[in-house]
């Protein structure tokens, strides 16, 4: 379905659950989410009356996220059940990676086509600084179970903290000749809670080319990002400003929340409510939902935080 400014809304992230067993600092708090009751959260069923009232509506493309969207014990039957909805053509799905070695073969085939794992930093402490609980030995186990399980496509997805991970730079990049991976790097957001990042955390995308001084433009881009490769690589270097250079002109998503919301814009507090609905409800909602969508997320810096009201673990990314 087309909005009010003529963009083609094509493309569902469906948060599952706002859980995570990693805290990334930029992301949730430490001390994880305050416990929604059950009741406040869309169930299985709910979840694919949603997919199938969205694809009536023109949506061809599923992302599963979350917070950690493998922590959510019916992950596996809610993407094959998605995938088999008429008219959804792809289903994607981002994660922390922890869990792939148990699930990348069952997600592989339930029907998910491609992943998007998340690495900050390829150096044991600064990964266990940055989430807080994780260990770089377990996500290195799950991208492995990735790419064993023969998955379309892997990308690898940094978020970019000024005066953390830019020395990283290189040697993440250095995954694209490793592996069949594409790396992107993404400006960090400045969410409503989203740590204690001063100015200097918040760097333009740009900069990842001065550490990478061999890569040449693949003359093409991939949705969002702005594509580049090494020599001899196997995959590309992404590069994703939402902030420095947003995209909200062309800008196909919308995003659902584990609690029911519409998302029409990742920055906007404007939420309308699918929970509890039926199919002609939640289609009524998700038209108003679309038409309506934001023209862009408005500024945002290290001054102006996201109107969002959400941590990103709470919507999805
Ligand atoms: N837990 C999964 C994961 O980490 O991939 C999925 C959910 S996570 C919210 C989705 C993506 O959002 C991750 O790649 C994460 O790095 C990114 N993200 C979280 N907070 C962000 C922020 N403040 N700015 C930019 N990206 C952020
Ligand atoms: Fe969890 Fe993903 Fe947020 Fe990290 S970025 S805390 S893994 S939801």
């Amino acid at each position: 379905m087309v909005d009010r400014l003529g963009r083609d809304i094509t493309y569902l992230r469906i948060s599952v659950t706002d859980k995570c067993n990693l805290r990334c600092r930029y992301c949730m708090p430490e001390e994880g989410v305050c416990k929604k009751s059950h009741s406040e959260m869309l169930t299985e069923d709910e979840i694919i009356t949603a997919v199938e009232a969205a694809a009536s509506l023109g949506i061809t493309k599923l992302r599963f996220t979350g917070g950690e969207p493998l922590v959510k014990k019916n992950i596996v039957s809610i993407c094959r059940r998605a995938a088999a909805a008429n008219g959804i053509r792809e289903v994607c799905l981002t994660t922390n990676g922890i869990r792939l070695p148990e699930l990348a073969g069952p997600l592989k085939e339930a029907g998910v086509k491609r992943l998007n794992l998340s690495l900050d930093t390829l150096n044991e402490e600064k990964y266990a600084y940055i989430t807080r609980v994780g260990k770089l030995e377990a996500f290195r186990a799950g991208l492995d179970a990735a790419l064993k399980a023969g998955f379309e496509k892997i990308k690898i997805n940094s978020v970019l903290i000024g005066g953390f991970n830019e020395e990283d730079i290189p040697q993440l990049a250095e995954l694209t000749r490793q592996y069949p991976v594409d790396m992107r790097f993404i400006e960090m957001m400045p969410m409503y809670d989203s740590g204690d990042f001063d100015e200097k955390a918040f760097i333009p995308c740009t900069r990842v080319l001065d550490y990478l001084p061999d890569a040449v433009p693949v003359g093409e881009d991939d949705g969002v990002a702005k594509l580049y490769r090494l020599p001899d690589a196997k995959g590309n270097i992404g590069l994703i400003s939402p902030v420095s250079a947003h995209f909200c002109g062309c800008c196909n998503r919308i995003r659902l929340t584990a609690d029911g919301k519409v998302k029409p814009c990742l920055h906007s507090s404007d939420e309308y409510s699918l929970k509890g609905l039926d199919f002609s409800g939640m289609q009524r909602v998700l038209k108003e939902a679309i038409w309506n969508k934001p023209a862009w997320h408005g500024d945002l810096d290290a001054l102006h935080r996201s109107q969002a009201g959400r941590n990103m673990n709470q919507i999805g990314g």
